[in-house]
């Protein structure tokens, strides 16, 4: 086991040659652990789930390792939904499912029990009393709903390069603590582009590598 003060001493390259080695589905990718195949190509496998929420539940894994979806690059990701597609109408053709469940677990407090990134294909029928997904509504007020809305929509805009920004929502029962929130952020948008990238960089590598490497011991 490496120790959290090797780990920062090593450099990124290090780090992911460490989890590769370290990654069952990295191995179930090289052929080193035997896997149910169902579809392969230079860029992704299928398999079936060993312990499937449902009869037929596959996994689409990246032949690279890849932890959550942001470092997968944008060709990478066309190709795996792709395939996912194909996957899931697999199910309801050959499986006589009445339909499906298309569903990554995109970091540790979504579920994501592997170190590796996937998509899960969960064919799906009425009976089948699946509760793994809680889809139970929340009441929220107009004022939650354009909090949430303006942050996520200026963030999309900046992923997409579109300059258009609007302003954060002040709440008008706590402005002061809504005006820190708008302030620190422009602060932030308004640092050269190098600086940002350099602060995304820092954060990817501490949300997604050491701390998923020392806390989730890959999935047997
Ligand atoms: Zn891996």
């Amino acid at each position: 086991m490496v120790t959290e003060e090797e780990l920062a001493n090593m450099s990124p390259e290090q780090i992911q040659e460490l989890q590769k080695q370290n990654c069952i589905f990295c191995h179930i990718v090289s052929g080193r652990v035997a896997s149910k195949k169902i579809y392969e190509d230079d860029k992704v496998l299928a398999i079936l789930d060993i312990n499937p929420l449902n009869p037929g539940h596959m996994l689409l894994l990246t032949k690279e390792h890849y932890q959550i979806m942001p470092q997968i690059p944008d060709d990478i990701i066309a190709h795996i939904f792709m395939v996912a597609k194909k996957l899931s109408h697999a199910c309801l053709r050959a499986l006589n499912a009445e339909g499906t469940n298309v569903f990554i677990a995109n970091g540790a407090p979504a579920g994501q029990k592997a170190s590796h990134f996937m998509v899960h294909i969960i064919p799906r029928m009425k009976a089948d009393k699946l509760t793994t997904f809680d889809l139970s509504e929340k009441k929220v007020s107009e004022d939650a709903l354009e909090q949430m809305r303006i942050p996520l929509k200026n963030k999309v805009n900046d992923l997409f390069g579109i300059k258009e920004k609007e302003p954060f929502f002040v709440d008008k029962r706590d402005k002061e603590s809504q005006k820190k929130v708008y302030v620190e952020k422009e602060k932030l948008e308004n640092k050269p582009a190098e600086k940002r990238q350099e602060k995304n960089n820092k954060e990817l590598n501490l949300d997604n590598i050491s701390s998923f490497l020392i806390k989730n011991e890959p999935r047997k």
